[in-house]
């Protein structure tokens, strides 16, 4: 059947394409007095509206590009916590076709290193608190051609750093106005390196166009579902994935957006969602478990809390029955990847799967359901699609405007991750059901997400091999209640040696980060293996599951 003709009937639509700069205009236009507040350590909170912060992103869209030269494409780098000033480079600096590179400040030297060269970065945007963190890094940064300290002149710190600039100051003089460039809505916006592989960092570049149907997917989902957009609490960095997009997604409905200080204990936390009146936040179970905890253990209860999303590792079901049940709060269970934008998929049951609390719970624990715009395919070993029957599970590929196509100038990385018919590879196993449900059963890349941070399962192996009685190491991640995953470490002796757990545990001490630790060191005669000779991890987490490593 030939169903397309030989020549395009066009629709007469205006063509108006989605850029960044629409979001904070739009949110300026018509709800310029919401606020966006910032907590401050020290200091009262900091407060303003939407029509200040795109006055202010103007100001410095004009001050990068008069003063400093910077033009459509040029990738800016910001290092710094969730705050006001961030998030005007969020606008300032995507408004104007420049590219928005969020640094992860927790990454390790040598990542930070690679991934500013590699990005080529012109300017970084930095924390006053962390320039010292930053000034080791700097000698190994050639082409970068100055440093904006996110700080007033009061507040300037002495630093090392070659050609630092005081934000305010470097905006203060210029027009608050500005009419956004007219850019190609599938022109770079942002960019984030995502450390959850092994070897170097992989480059995610955002466009417009992903961003901005991202956060009209995700504010659909949260409006829909629980009516929970009046104020949203921004606790994912904002160097993670676009702090889930949800400083697009604000302006967009107009939510008031709070940014907590990077100090996220439950007290400081709690107090924040109660004194702002949050209705809405997301974050890493872990996130989530101590906020809980403290809660129980002093009585207290939210007052304005609608709704929390859970995503970067597996909510258990504990955790969602606790706040539904306990708590009133829908608890949304999300699924997603730096390189999908990052939502894929949402806890929202089907309203006939929601009729008892109990049958809500189990839905909700499913990594929710697959949202519009997002395909998915379950994939066996040589390739064939397996059934949406809620019982195979296989390999999760995923396709969409949001999804990324392939990694930034790295042909290899995106030759391993993109199928030749055009599916991401998530690394991650899976199973979904006629409905729509996904679950993640399992992981096929080789990396343990420990808190919401990844720990690479190589490193350590590389760090324990270099024991003078180790023959082989793997790393694999168990399942933790609080953690979502801690590192286990299963070491094969060399012959005529006896290690103790602590000798390992000795050794790999100051040589990998602290929270990088085992938890338990466990010796055995021999690692399973696959077919092509690899050591078979996912055999070695059922053998450790089934208690028959100890
Ligand atoms: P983020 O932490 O923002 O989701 P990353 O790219 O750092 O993004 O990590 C993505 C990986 O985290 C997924 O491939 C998956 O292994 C894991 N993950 C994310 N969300 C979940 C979830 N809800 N359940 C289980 N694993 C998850």
């Amino acid at each position: 059947m030939q169903l397309t003709r030989p020549r395009t009937l066009p629709g007469l639509m205006m063509d108006a394409p989605l850029l960044i700069g629409t979001l904070i205009d739009h949110a300026a236009a018509w709800h310029g007095d919401v606020e966006i507040v910032t907590q401050q350590i020290g200091a009262d909170p900091h407060r303003y509206g939407y029509r200040d912060a795109r006055k202010r992103s103007a100001q410095l869209a004009h001050a990068l590009h008069e003063k400093l030269g910077i033009v459509e494409g040029d990738r800016v780098a910001t290092f710094a916590w969730n705050t006001y000033r961030h998030f005007e480079a969020y606008f300032g600096v995507s408004g104007i076709g420049a590219v928005l590179h969020t640094i992860n400040p927790r990454l390790f030297a040598h990542q930070i290193e690679y991934i500013v060269n590699h990005a080529g970065d012109r300017y970084v945007m930095v924390d006053p608190h962390l320039v010292p963190l930053l000034e080791p890094h700097a000698p190994s940064f050639p082409d970068v051609e100055g440093y904006i300290i996110l700080a007033d002149e009061e507040h300037m710190p002495q630093t090392s750093l070659r050609n630092a600039i005081c934000y305010e100051t470097l905006i203060a003089d210029m027009p608050a106005d500005i009419a956004w460039p007219e850019l190609d809505e599938r022109a770079a916006s942002s960019l984030c390196y995502t450390s959850g592989t092994t070897g170097n960092p992989k480059g995610v570049m955002y466009s417009h166009r992903s961003t901005v149907l991202h956060a009209l997917c995700g504010a659909a989902d949260l409006s829909v579902g629980e009516n929970a957009l009046a104020t949203l609490l921004a606790i994912v960095p904002m160097f993670h994935a676009n702090a889930w997009g949800l400083p697009y997604l604000a302006p967009l409905v107009g939510s008031k957006l709070v940014f907590p200080d990077p100090h996220l204990d439950p007290a400081r936390l709690y107090a924040i969602m109660e004194s702002e009146r949050v209705t809405t936040s997301c974050g890493v179970p872990t996130i989530w478990f101590n906020l809980l905890a403290y809660m129980k253990k002093n009585d207290l209860r939210f007052s304005t809390m609608k709704a929390i999303a859970i995503g970067g590792s597996a909510a258990p079901p504990a955790l969602i029955e606790t706040l539904e049940r306990d708590f009133g709060v829908a608890a949304l269970h999300a699924w997603g990847m730096t390189e999908t934008s990052p939502s894929c998929t949402t806890g929202l049951p089907k309203p006939q799967h929601a009729t008892t609390i109990e049958e809500r719970i189990v839905r909700k624990t499913t990594q929710g359901r697959v949202k519009y715009g997002v395909g998915v395919s379950i994939r066996d070993d040589d390739g064939n699609a397996l059934p949406f029957d809620g019982v195979a599970q296989g390999d999760l590929f995923v396709r969409g405007p949001w999804v990324a196509s392939g990694y930034y100038e790295d042909d290899e990385a995106t030759a391993a991750a993109v199928t030749a018919d055009g599916w991401f590879r998530t690394g991650d196993i899976a199973s979904i059901d006629s409905d729509g449900y996904v679950v993640i059963r399992d992981r096929s890349k080789d990396v343990i997400k420990s808190g919401g941070e990844w720990i690479s399962s190589i490193d350590l192996e590389n760090v324990a091999i270099a024991h003078p009685a180790v023959a082989e190491a793997a790393a694999i991640g168990v399942p933790h209640p609080t953690w979502a995953e801690r590192p286990v470490l299963v070491i094969v002796p060399k012959d005529g040696t006896n290690p103790s757990k602590t000798e390992i545990v000795d050794f790999l001490t100051g040589k990998v980060a602290k929270w990088w630790l085992p938890d338990d060191v466990l010796f055995v005669r021999e690692l399973p293996h696959t077919a092509t000779g690899k050591v078979s991890k996912k055999t070695l987490r059922e053998q450790h599951a089934a208690g028959k490593l100890v």
